[in-house]
């Protein structure tokens, strides 16, 4: 089953939506209109043997993980938590430390990042362990950020380093990274992003999710992606989970090289796309690959 036709089907509602939807699916996060004021929520879950390896990682970061994909949700809007809420199916064999040592990862990381646990549900069941969490936010200083708003001409950024974020042994830093809120936040502050994701899927993935809704086609220069050690530039663009943030503004924006600590990497531009053309093309020496496709598609396997 392919994710995204999946998900094309239930877009084709949108416009039905009434006017308190703001922001309708297919966004990092959905936005309505309650009394005049504008509120953000997102449902995002884990699963044992798709998002992590449940025997070789500690609870904590299960746990962790769970709330801090969520939080890169919020990121991707420039916005800033509120709360969240935590839905979990509990492997009928687990006893209660257990599951009071996930419970407390979950409340310790959603209250470290300003985004209190008010509420949630258990059931146990013979089944894989799941934590579904959903996120609530406000928009941040110049209201949220979507996917769509990327404008030919614009550069397109990248925060931190991409690729080889899941270890061999399903460890590694999709379960140590920071959510980027405060980068967002201060990005937003400082510059008009014109169009914002994060990676979570891939950057082939993810920025053609930009230039999908922004009705452009990005266009990456190899030899300016900041992959992680040991990662070429395929790996950088498909590997996903790295849970950086990829933006695009115009072209002139006086972009400092770092922002509250996090590195940050101009990869390409924003150009024109003409019927039939790829979402995302790279420039690899001479040579120029279609790479809509470099990355990860959900229920087509995955590393973890
Ligand atoms: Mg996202």
């Amino acid at each position: 089953m392919k994710e995204f036709r999946l998900l094309s089907r239930v877009y084709e509602h949108n416009a039905a939506l009434d006017a308190r939807v703001i922001i309708p699916p297919g966004d990092d996060m959905g936005m309505i209109r309650i009394g005049g004021t504008d509120v953000l929520a997102a449902v995002d879950q884990i699963v044992a043997g798709r998002h992590f390896t449940l025997d070789s990682t500690p609870l904590s970061l299960i746990g962790r993980k769970a709330i801090t994909r969520n939080l890169s949700d919020i990121a991707a809007m420039a916005a800033r938590p509120v709360a969240a809420l935590v839905a979990v199916v509990l492997p009928r064999e687990w006893r209660e430390p257990q599951a009071l040592e996930l419970f407390e990862a979950m409340r310790a990381t959603a209250a470290k990042y300003d985004c209190p646990l008010i509420g949630g549900d258990i059931s146990m069941a013979d089944a894989p362990l799941t934590c579904s969490v959903t996120v609530l936010a406000r928009p941040g200083p110049r209201g949220a950020i979507r996917r769509k708003g990327a404008k030919v001409g614009d550069a397109v950024y990248i925060s931190g380093r991409l690729g080889g974020s899941v270890d061999a042994d399903g460890g590694g830093r999709h379960l140590t990274f920071e959510p980027r809120v405060d980068l967002a936040l201060a990005l937003a502050e400082r510059f008009d992003v014109n169009a914002m994701i994060d990676i979570s899927d891939g950057l082939g993935c993810d920025a053609g999710h930009i230039a999908e809704m922004s009705g452009v086609q990005i266009e990456i220069d190899a030899a300016s992606l900041p992959c992680s050690p040991g990662c070429d530039w395929r790996r950088a663009m498909s590997d996903g989970e790295d849970y950086e943030l990829c933006f695009t503004l115009a072209a002139d924006a006086d972009l400092p090289a770092e922002m509250e600590g996090v590195m940050l990497t101009r990869v390409g531009v924003v150009q024109e796309r003409m019927p039939d053309q790829p979402l995302i093309v790279v420039h690899d020496g001479g040579q120029v690959i279609d790479a809509s496709s470099l990355g990860w598609e959900h229920g087509e396997g995955h590393p973890t």
